[in-house]
């Protein structure tokens, strides 16, 4: 699997409405972490010399919870995935998820002291996976218990209670140089923390890119034809207009509406009439210039061509090509046939009258219909 597939992987799962699947995603984010950690305080428990920068017994109940956190992460990633599989309500799993690994990860930043370890720098990664993967409304429970805690523990530390990162016989940072074992520790952890968090926001703001970019083709996008809808044909009639008035050079619009649709609907059903529709799209695409003329559907089986630098005789052949193709295509329903026609206006612009034109080229729309359809009729806006 290329890089490209894999990130779209993982963005659909971070994506997901389930919420299963946001619980297994957030544990398995969060269980490196833990493991890291876990593997850190297991050799300053085995190592006399590392254990000595701990308070005696403080480390054992600090891996007491960070083994319980990594067995529930587990355990969470097992249930989450059978609930993904097999349905079922998992809207506490998520309370349940987030609430035990905040309350570890704090406890055990406040432990080793907030202010000057990389623990404050975890906590915040932790933070914004949950708010990556979680609605605010999910997480107020467990982001008021961790303001709560902070706040407890400052007030405790403050007025002598509770003394700085308790976990440690003395701060990680006391005046001196480093001692061996913070100097290895702080780098694991600052890494560990910092890596991880820099790759989240770079997937992050890729994500947020990508989906802007879909949402502005989707608002200047017919979903039916491909085709642009009104509103991006009105944007670029009115550029177009303002650039031909400067110019002096005419341009041409086209309006076509397919004859006698009602019936195309009633005979051979709605989806049947889709498919014309899409057809015309693909014949009003591919007889025009790319990234040049503009191809619209105005709504319903009307359709508008914008031609710029093109005369009324240049249009006529556009759209004579245009009803060739449309009427020379077979559609097959149920091994029955039938093909369609349109009837369309035309009008030369100039001087970049464009609102006025389309109205105009609309009329001569009506005139084609009135004189038996299938025809086109043309006009010069001067
Ligand atoms: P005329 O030759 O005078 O244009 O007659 P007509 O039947 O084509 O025109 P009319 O305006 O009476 O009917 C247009 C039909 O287009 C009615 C509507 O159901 C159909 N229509 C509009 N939008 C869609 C669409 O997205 N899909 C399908 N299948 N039909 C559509
Ligand atoms: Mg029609
Ligand atoms: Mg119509």
């Amino acid at each position: 699997m290329t890089l490209k597939g894999l990130i779209r992987r993982i963005e659909l799962r971070l994506l997901d409405r389930n919420v299963a699947n946001r619980c297994m995603v957030f544990a398995l984010l969060s269980l490196p972490m833990c493991l890291i950690l876990w593997g850190l305080q297991a050799y300053a428990l085995a190592n006399p010399e590392a254990g000595a920068f701990y308070r005696p017994g403080a480390l054992s109940l600090a891996q007491l919870g960070l083994t319980a956190l990594i067995l529930w992460l587990t355990t969470v990633v097992v249930l989450a995935w059978r609930l993904r599989r097999h349905g079922g309500d998992s809207k506490w799993l998520a309370q349940w998820t987030v609430m035990p690994t905040f309350v570890v990860f704090l406890l055990l930043a406040i432990a080793h002291g907030l202010k000057d370890t990389p623990m404050g720098m975890v906590l915040i990664q932790e933070l914004v996976v949950a708010r990556a993967l979680f609605s605010l409304r999910k997480l107020r429970p467990t982001l008021i218990l961790v303001v709560v805690m902070l706040v407890a523990s400052d007030l405790l530390i403050t007025g002598g209670q509770l003394p700085y990162a308790p976990l440690l016989t003395a701060p990680v940072f006391n005046g001196d140089d480093l001692a061996g074992w913070w100097a290895v520790w702080l780098r694991v952890m600052f890494q560990a923390a910092v890596l991880p968090f820099t790759a989240m926001l770079f997937f992050a703001f890729n994500t947020l890119r990508r989906q802007r970019k879909e949402l502005e083709s989707l608002v200047r996008t017919d979903v039916l034809t491909g085709l642009s809808n009104r509103r991006e044909f009105m944007s670029q009639l009115e550029i177009e207009s303002h650039r031909h008035a400067r110019s002096g050079r005419p341009f041409c619009l086209v309006v076509c509406d397919l004859d006698h649709f009602k019936e195309v609907n009633d005979s051979w059903g709605h989806p049947a009439g889709d498919a014309v529709l899409a057809q015309l799209g693909r014949i009003l695409q591919s007889s025009t210039r790319h990234q040049v003329d503009t191809a619209a559907r105005l709504g319903g089986e009307e359709f508008v061509l914008l031609l710029p630098d093109t005369d009324l005789d240049g249009a006529r052949r556009v759209a004579s090509k245009i009803a060739d193709s449309l009427r020379g295509h077979v559609f097959r329903v149920d091994g029955a046939s039938f093909s369609v026609t349109q009837s369309m206006g035309i009008a030369e612009v100039h001087g970049g009258q464009g609102e006025r034109a389309l109205r105009i080229a609309d009329q001569n729309l009506y005139s084609a219909k009135r004189a038996g359809r299938d025809q086109t009729m043309v006009s010069v806006v001067a």
